[in-house]
């Protein structure tokens, strides 16, 4: 089973992920998150992609596939794309590639959560150094102000959660991303999830929409 996950920046796509790779047994694609390790290794991928991701601007496609590409050729789970494709390339780039290997996508998950909330939400974002974990200042804060309460290491405010990035990536998001949605819808898997509760409710709808998939 081949899904993406859709929806804006600070929908929950990646908390969702998370949740849902574990639960049924996909491995979890976030190229944001490929993007900030490799950046952080300093390899000569993320010297590329570290002016995009500080402007919350889209790494080229070109790039983007490649790197996909390489990272997947030789995965055998079910895949659970987090943050791609973004750009209705993007997406005619994965179903060629799943198609020459006779896959396909078989879910997609909108999930929807209104402009005004994801701003907020990406304003209150912090992301612990250690694991991962993703708190919200506002709704979701851990026990101490400044640690994680998994692996009590410092969370930060990413580098593109800063208010004009923020901004930008919510621009890019409409302009780039959001075609996406009529590519999907006219493909008969399309589901849309309100993205608007509690993290638990939500998990437990996506689930029900991939049960049997
Ligand atoms: P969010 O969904 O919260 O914006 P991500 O972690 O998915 O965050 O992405 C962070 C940044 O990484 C993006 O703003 C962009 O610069 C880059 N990026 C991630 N995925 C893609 C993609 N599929 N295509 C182009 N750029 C990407
Ligand atoms: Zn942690």
């Amino acid at each position: 089973m081949n899904v993406i996950l859709l929806g804006y920046p600070g929908s929950g796509k990646g908390t969702q992920a998370k949740v849902l790779a574990q639960k049924f047994g996909l491995f979890h694609v976030s190229t944001g998150d490929i993007f900030r390790e490799e950046l952080a290794k300093k390899t000569p991928l993320g010297q590329e992609v570290a002016g995009y991701l500080s402007a919350g601007r889209l790494v080229p496609d070109k790039l983007v596939l490649e790197v996909l590409k390489t990272r997947l050729a030789t995965e055998t789970r079910g895949l659970l794309f987090d943050g791609f494709p973004r750009t209705v390339e993007q997406a005619e780039g994965l179903d060629s590639w799943l198609d020459s290997r006779s896959m396909a996508v078989d879910a997609v998950i909108f999930i929807n959560v209104p402009e005004a909330e994801v701003a907020k939400r990406l304003g209150d974002r912090r992301t612990c150094l250690g694991c991962g974990k993703i708190y919200n200042m506002g709704t979701r804060p851990p026990a101490k102000a400044d640690a994680c309460d998994v692996c009590a290491k410092k969370l930060i405010t990413r580098e593109d959660d800063k208010p004009e990035v923020i901004i930008r990536r919510l621009q890019v998001y409409r302009d780039q991303t959001e075609p996406l949605l009529a590519y999907y819808r006219a493909s008969g898997n399309f589901n849309e999830v309100d993205g608007g509760r509690n993290p638990e409710s939500v998990a437990a709808d996506i689930a029900g929409m991939l049960k049997g998939k």
